[in-house]
């Protein structure tokens, strides 16, 4: 029998929280239930990986604990492993019921998997905090936080520290589990970001974008097709311009002409495009952006933004 592609589906941590949504735990076993849906009638065809992002998730746990001052204060890397262990139940619980609804219980194995991810304790991205993370502010009270804020196309938010993932702890463990079937859930909030000392890891106040750990991902075990589900319909040139248009499709060069004329925001769509392009100039066949009600399509090739070589 022919061997099943490998088909990695990168979550938007705000695809699980929407516009005007506070967050709620129903709510956001709610909105999984649209990937998840698609993602099980996928895995007939395809090996799957999920990784998923954190921002608002992590964003509510930092607050959360600057609200109390009656326990200890965890650093970042703990509330990312935190969110991987809330958003990994949630997403595997989801998948067992919809196997269960759509009768291919039973035959369906899958795993979430703490990860850590290796950074460069030189990167610039130290220096530079870029990631927004949490709720949207206004600018009133964004000037008034403790913390550094920037202004997105979403509004005011915090920004956290975002570094480059070098490699996958546990890539090994990872492509052993995809080889015996098993649809793995990893890199959660973009992975644990640890450096490095010796033999030993230490993690440190980041968080990493989860769309560059997933095209390192896929690079280090190997995947065919990448899809990144997010809260809009693809890249779109112009955003929240008059003119704005959802591309289709992209190749290498104008996506990276795009980039330069600053389509594509850091922290949000650009990281998107950007592993995007690293998954196709390395090891991948195709890469889509869409929304999370797209991903089936995307992976038909009907809707989404392809970045094609
Ligand atoms: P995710 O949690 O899925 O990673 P992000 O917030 O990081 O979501 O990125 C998706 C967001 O990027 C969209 O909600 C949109 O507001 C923003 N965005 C900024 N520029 C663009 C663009 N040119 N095209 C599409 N979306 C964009
Ligand atoms: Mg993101």
């Amino acid at each position: 029998m022919k061997k099943k592609e490998t088909l990695l589906i990168a979550l938007g941590g705000n695809a699980l929280i929407h516009k005007g949504q506070t967050g709620t735990v129903e709510e956001q076993f709610e909105n999984l239930r649209v990937p998840v849906r698609q993602i099980a009638r996928l895995s007939e065809k395809y090996r799957i990986i999920i990784t998923h992002g954190n921002g608002p998730q992590v964003g509510n746990l930092l607050l959360q604990q600057e609200c109390c001052d009656a326990v200890p204060k965890l650093p970042l890397e703990i509330l990312v492993a935190q969110t991987q262990g809330q958003i990994g139940y949630m997403i595997e619980s989801t998948l067992d019921t919809t196997f269960m609804e759509l009768g291919i219980n039973g035959r369906q194995h899958f795993i979430s998997l703490i990860t850590y991810v290796v950074v460069d304790e030189n990167d610039p991205a130290f220096q530079n905090p870029s990631k927004p993370i949490g709720p949207v502010y206004t600018e009133k009270q964004a000037n008034a936080a403790p913390y550094p804020t920037r202004k997105t196309v979403k509004g005011y938010r915090r920004v956290v520290v975002s570094p480059e993932p070098v490699t996958i702890v546990e890539k090994r463990e990872i492509k052993k589990l995809i080889d015996m079937g098993f649809i793995v859930i990893c890199c959660g909030g973009g992975g644990i970001p640890v450096i490095r000392e010796g033999r030993e890891f230490h993690g440190v106040d980041a968080v990493i974008d989860k769309d560059l750990v997933s095209a390192k991902l896929a690079e280090e075990v190997g995947v065919d097709i990448f899809i990144i589900a997010t809260d809009v319909p693809g890249a779109i040139l112009n955003y929240g311009k008059p003119k704005e248009k959802v591309l289709r499709s992209a190749s290498l060069s104008q996506a990276e002409q795009y980039l330069k004329e600053g389509h594509f925001p850091p922290g949000s769509m650009r990281p998107k495009i950007e592993a995007a392009m690293r998954f196709i100039q390395t090891c991948g066949k195709r890469a889509v952006i869409t929304s999370i009600q797209g991903i089936e399509d995307a992976v038909a090739g009907k809707t989404g933004t392809e970045i094609i070589s």
